[in-house]
């Protein structure tokens, strides 16, 4: 699958066909086996927690040509994986968060 491909299904809503695609499946097993399936948010505070996601470190939506880099991936559990993306929407629309909690 090309950038090309990654950046149209983001453009139309259909992310979920690279999500579903072989490629992206077979990378994200490859990422568990390099994780040891282990959280690495988690391990970093010296716990464990089994992995449950693979999280893209650059976001797909802004690097679709890093969405099937090894590099840019990350196992997290679904908690982490939650607080890092709400931790990266505050950086994007700070003025958003705070007009909301008032
Ligand atoms: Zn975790
Ligand atoms: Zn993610």
């Amino acid at each position: 699958m090309d950038t090309a491909t990654i950046r149209k299904y983001f453009e139309s809503g259909d992310l979920m066909k690279f999500y579903k695609s072989r490629e992206w499946m077979k990378l994200r097993l490859v990422a568990l086996r390099r994780d040891n399936y282990e959280c690495q948010m988690c391990k970093d505070e010296g716990r464990y927690h089994k992995a449950e996601n693979v999280h893209h470190v650059k976001e797909v939506k802004d690097r679709p040509d890093l969405a099937l880099d090894i590099d840019n991936l990350l196992c997290l559990c679904i908690k982490c994986h939650n607080l890092v993306h709400k931790r990266e929407r505050i950086k994007r629309e700070p003025k958003f968060w705070i007009e909301e909690k008032w």
